[in-house]
């Protein structure tokens, strides 16, 4: 199984539009500072099935720079504009995309998307289903006030925990499902010094992982506030876009 980080931005991405702080210089002279907006592509085993987890504003750059031609899925974590919007880039690419959500985010963002016709899959939370040999499992965050779900990855044999949009209050049966992955993607908006009732910042990841013994973990969903990202790298496990993990 291969999973690479898409995007690792925030909703307004890195560089800011207008921002002239470090981190932005950064990403405007094409540094790692640069992020896109959040996605993730899971791949099984030799490649052949491709599911993307949610829908970046930036989707189609995303998918010309890894050659994705088509997906066997995409997923959609929560109705945030950042997660879903890109999802019109797949107009006259693929006609045929299978969709999978809870309900309630589903009605949203099919609303959004009125002019498009994917094939619809509603799920409930904690009920696997199966796409392309690999199993997928939401589970509820906490993303106030938008219901939202992380995602649980397993090919049989390696286990990934996606958090998505999420404060540090996971459901414990969440939270039991999460324990022990191989990888953890864990949403940390900011650094330390910033507290949220959205978002976890990078120690209250680092402690999520920690709690639930994940053996290895990358942060995600991040701002420009954190400092360029080679000095970031050495506090935090920081992402960067376009980044490969191999399980
Ligand atoms: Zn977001
Ligand atoms: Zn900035
Ligand atoms: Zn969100």
């Amino acid at each position: 199984m291969k999973v690479t980080l898409l995007g690792t931005g925030d909703a307004i991405g890195t560089p800011k539009i207008g921002c002239k702080c470090l981190s932005c210089l950064d990403a405007l002279r094409g540094g790692r500072s640069r992020r896109l907006r959040f996605s993730i592509l899971v791949e099984s085993d030799e490649e052949e099935g491709r599911v993307l987890i949610d829908t970046s504003p930036d989707l189609r750059w995303q998918l010309l720079k890894r050659n994705i031609n088509s997906v066997d899925g995409v997923i959609w974590t929560h109705a945030h504009y950042d997660h879903y919007a890109g999802f019109g880039d797949f107009h006259r690419v693929q006609n045929h995309v299978d969709v999978y959500a809870l309900k309630t985010t589903m009605d949203y963002i099919l609303n959004y998307l009125y002019f498009l016709k994917p094939v619809r899959h509603d799920i409930e939370s904690f009920q696997p289903f199966e796409i392309s040999g690999m199993e997928f499992t939401l589970f509820n965050v906490n993303h106030p006030p938008t219901k939202t779900v992380g995602v649980l990855v397993s090919n049989g044999q390696k286990k990934v925990a996606i958090t998505s949009d999420t404060n540090q209050d996971i459901p414990d049966d969440s939270l039991d499902l999460m324990s022990k992955a191989d990888l953890m993607i864990a949403d940390a908006i900011m650094p330390p010094d910033y507290t949220l009732n959205k978002h976890m910042n990078a120690k209250e990841a680092m402690d999520l992982a920690k709690n639930l013994n994940a053996r290895d973990l990358r942060l995600t969903h991040l701002s420009h506030l954190y400092p360029p990202h080679e000095i970031a790298l050495k506090a935090w496990p920081l992402g960067h876009d376009m980044m490969e993990i191999v399980l």
